[in-house]
């Protein structure tokens, strides 16, 4: 099939001259025999579809943006200058934030094996409470772990509601 016609971008010129236009006036000369050679050749056909396509896309574009050209780009570069302006601020801090956090969670993993005959005194304190029965040491362990689970999440959403205002 053949791609390509010799008439194309005549055609195409002709349109955007608006020789091609059929509003009832009599074409020109070249028009009219533009237009017959239009109505037997589907290439050009094509050819003024996708132009008349890519005029209505720039209409609508226009419309949604009316900044010329050269102030868009300028505005996006800007835009884009300070989104990453933004992140390389805070990367200090929410690198930070992590460190804050991995150093917590080990220094509590650090207290927790410096201080594990303490705290298995305690345990045993907690088991050997009335309520519980003998040799229920891994019940307290269960009790005393999810106190701690439950302070480390409390904690955590007073941080994020307290950082999200
Ligand atoms: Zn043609």
């Amino acid at each position: 099939m053949k791609m390509h016609c010799e008439k194309e971008e005549e055609v195409i010129r002709a349109r955007a001259e608006g020789l091609l236009a059929d509003n009832g006036e009599p074409a020109s000369e070249g028009g009219a025999a533009l237009r017959e050679h239009v109505a037997a050749c589907p290439i050009c056909q094509e050819a003024l579809f996708l132009a008349e396509l890519f005029e209505r896309d720039q209409r609508a574009l226009g419309a949604q943006a009316p900044l010329p050209e050269a102030d868009l780009v300028w505005w996006k570069a800007q835009l884009r200058a300070r989104r990453e302006a933004v992140r390389r601020a805070e990367a200090p801090v929410v690198f930070a934030e992590k460190a804050a956090w991995v150093t917590g969670a080990l220094s509590a993993a650090g207290l927790a094996a410096w201080q594990w005959p303490a705290i298995r005194g305690w345990l045993a304190l907690i088991a050997s409470a009335p309520i519980l029965g003998p040799h229920s040491e891994p019940l307290a362990a269960l009790f005393v772990a999810g106190l701690v689970s439950t302070l480390v999440l409390a904690g955590v959403s007073l941080y994020l509601i307290w950082s999200e205002k």
